[in-house]
C-alpha cells in the first residue's frame, strides 16, 4: 500500500511505464514540419508525406532532404515552433499525475533535444526522461545529430523506437505507449494500451489492431483511471 493525492492506493494498482512521443503528441503540431514550412521552402513535408507514409522512403532520409534546405538560427526555429506548435492541453497535468502516482515516464522522440527542451521548459516542466535526436541549426544549413538507438529493428527493418522501449521496460510493467505518426507505429505493438491519434490512429485501424483514440492528454489520465487502474 502507498499513499496517493492523500488516498491510499490499492497494493494491486500496478504502476504503469509510460512512453509519449513528442512531435504532434506532447506539441499540437509536429515541430519538424513547423519548421521545414517556415525555412525549407514552402511544400518540401507535403512532397514527401505520400512516400512516407507508403513506406518508400524511411524517416531518415525524409528528414535530411526537409532539412537540407533549413536555413534558420536557433532562436528562429524555436519562435516558430512557439508560434504554431504549442503543447497539447493537460500534458503538465498528465506530468504531475504520474509523479504523483509513482507511474514511470519516458519520451521517446525521433525529433530533436534542443525544441523538446525549449519547449517543455516553457510549460514549466523539467526532469522528463527523454531520448531523441538532435539539431545543429545554422544560417548556413541545419546539421542533424542522430541519436544511438542499437541495432535494426527485426520488424520493420529500421532503428526505431523499440530498442529505447525495451531498455526501460522492466517485466511486470504495464506499457502504456502514446503517439500519433510513423516513428510510432512499431514501437506501440509492445505496448499493453495503446493511445493513437491521427495517422497512428489509421494505421493501427487498417492493421485491426484496438487504441484509445485522444485529443488532450486529461483524457488520457482519466482513461487509465477508470480502465486500466481500477480494474488492476
Ligand atoms: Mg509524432
Ligand atoms: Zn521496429
Amino acid at each position: 500500500m502507498w499513499a496517493v493525492g492523500g488516498l491510499v492506493a490499492s497494493a494491486l494498482v500496478a504502476p504503469l511505464l509510460l512512453a509519449v512521443d513528442f512531435d504532434g503528441t506532447i506539441t499540437s503540431r509536429d515541430t519538424l514540419h513547423v519548421i521545414v514550412e517556415a525555412f525549407g521552402g514552402r511544400g518540401v513535408w507535403d512532397e514527401l508525406e505520400p512516400s512516407l507514409q507508403a513506406g518508400e522512403i524511411t524517416i531518415e532520409d525524409a528528414m535530411r532532404t526537409q532539412f537540407a534546405a533549413v536555413r534558420a538560427t536557433t532562436e528562429e526555429a524555436l519562435a516558430a515552433v512557439r508560434r504554431d506548435a504549442p503543447i497539447r492541453d493537460g500534458f503538465r497535468r498528465f506530468v504531475a499525475w504520474a509523479e504523483q502516482a509513482g507511474h514511470r515516464m519516458v519520451i521517446l522522440s525521433a525529433g530533436f533535444r534542443v525544441v523538446i527542451d525549449a519547449v517543455l521548459a516553457d510549460a514549466d516542466i523539467a526532469n522528463l526522461e527523454i531520448h531523441s535526436n538532435d539539431i545543429a541549426f545554422s544560417r548556413e544549413g541545419a546539421r542533424l545529430i542522430w541519436a544511438e538507438r542499437g541495432g535494426t529493428c527485426g520488424h520493420c527493418g529500421r532503428r526505431c523506437k523499440r530498442h529505447q522501449l525495451a531498455l526501460r521496460r522492466e517485466p511486470d510493467d504495464h506499457v502504456v505507449y502514446v503517439g500519433d505518426g510513423i516513428s510510432d507505429r512499431c514501437v506501440s505493438a509492445q505496448a499493453d494500451t495503446v493511445f493513437a491519434r491521427s495517422s497512428l490512429a489509421e494505421y493501427l485501424a487498417d492493421q485491426g489492431r484496438s487504441y484509445v483514440p485522444f485529443d488532450d492528454f486529461d483524457e488520457i489520465v482519466h482513461h487509465l483511471e477508470n480502465h486500466h487502474l481500477r480494474a488492476a
